[in-house]
């Protein structure tokens, strides 16, 4: 049995073998179990930017718990009940929830309550990859449709701009901005993902490492920004708000390029005054207070994608013991499409 272990609490970008790393150890699948106890089987595990903010000191509150030093890390998850003496959890069932990073785990019905692990008959079901649903038809997908839909407020004819607009959020961002009538444009940081970009409907693109952003959106936003969708915050945030119209709003969603340096070093965007004259909305949310939006989100996603309409790219790594080189790509731009490990078959 593999293990995904939390070592020390990083200052800066996590490092495999000294902050994170893989364990083995014995896991009897044989072992008895008590009543309403069971054994999963991970099949596949997501990897997400937010899990940089989990590593720190277990003292400091914030809307995701801390890991915790010495114990697996955990983070969406499709499971398989392998061995069952529960009547909640039956052998075969799929399952969706917070897993621990480890092959096998025995579990209480209390413990995958408490993980919000939920029996998904639609998955082996639907023709759909199961890595889709830790990505698309999972958690990043709904925060795409909800921050585009709640936050944004699209109306077309409008420009958006997305950045790190490849990734999991955002290239779905894109799309469904674009079956919207809305002017899309996105930035990504290689010449790969915008030519993937630019494949999947967004009217342009550009690779914000070797072109300037500044001139960039002047030239492929000629009306303005009506919408930023910010996955990055930082210095991206402080350009894009040059360029945002009256009445703008910015979708908060995230700041990866401040996850890994200190309060000090964290980048101060100068030109905040703006917010005011053009009378902008910054709204941040965070996609585990809605809950219920979850299951007709899903719904309505799952049915775009069987349709064929979308093109939702994944960089799928194979071996659990992958799994802390595949977080580190995330963190360092290396993905190409949403992170996801698939660790073994159902
Ligand atoms: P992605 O799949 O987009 O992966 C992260 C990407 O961020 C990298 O591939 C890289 O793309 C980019 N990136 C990394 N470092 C930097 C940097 N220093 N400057 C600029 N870009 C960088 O991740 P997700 O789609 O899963 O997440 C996107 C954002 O959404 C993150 O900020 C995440 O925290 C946030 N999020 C927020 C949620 C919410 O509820 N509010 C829920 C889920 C995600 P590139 O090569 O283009 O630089």
């Amino acid at each position: 049995n593999k293990k995904v272990l939390f070592q020390k609490i990083p200052t800066a970008y996590p490092v495999i073998g000294e902050h994170i790393a893989v364990e083995h150890s014995e896991f009897n699948l044989d072992a008895p179990l008590l009543s309403g106890e069971f054994i999963l089987k991970t099949l596949v595990l997501s990897v997400d930017p937010y899990m940089r903010g989990r590593m720190r000191d277990v003292s400091i509150e914030s809307y995701a718990p801390a890991f915790v030093v010495g114990q697996p890390i955990d983070g969406y998850a499709v499971a398989i009940v392998e061995k069952s003496n529960s009547s909640v959890y039956k052998v075969g069932d799929y399952l969706y929830g917070m897993g621990d990073f480890v092959n096998y785990a025995k579990m209480s019905e209390a413990e995958a309550k408490a993980r919000g692990m939920e029996v998904r008959p639609d998955i082996p079901t639907s023709g759909l990859p199961i890595t889709n649903y830790v990505g698309v038809l999972g958690m990043p997908g709904a925060t795409a449709y909800f921050g585009l839909e709640q936050v944004g407020k699209p109306k077309a004819g409008e420009t958006i701009y997305i950045s790190a607009a490849s990734g999991a959020v955002g290239q779905l961002v894109g799309q469904l901005a674009k079956t919207q009538g809305l002017r899309v444009v996105g930035s990504a940081g290689s010449d790969e993902k915008v030519a993937h970009l630019k494949n999947t409907g967004f009217d342009a693109a550009f690779n914000y490492k070797t072109e300037d952003t500044d001139a960039k959106l002047t030239e492929y936003c000629p009306d303005g920004v009506d919408i930023y969708f910010d996955n990055v915050g930082g210095v991206m945030l402080e350009t894009t708000i040059n360029h945002m119209n009256n009445y703008g709003r910015i979708v908060a969603c995230g700041a990866i390029s401040q996850y890994n340096t200190s309060f000090e070093e964290s980048y101060g965007v100068r030109n905040l005054v703006q917010m005011v004259g053009k009378r902008l909305r910054f709204e941040g949310y965070i996609i585990l207070d809605h809950p219920d939006f979850d299951g007709p989100f899903r719904e309505r996603m799952a049915k775009i994608l069987l349709d064929g309409k979308f093109k939702y790219l994944e960089d799928v790594v194979d071996g659990i013991e992958n799994a802390p080189e595949a977080l580190l790509d995330v963190l360092h731009g290396k993905n190409f499409g949403k992170k996801v490990v698939h660790v073994a078959d159902a």
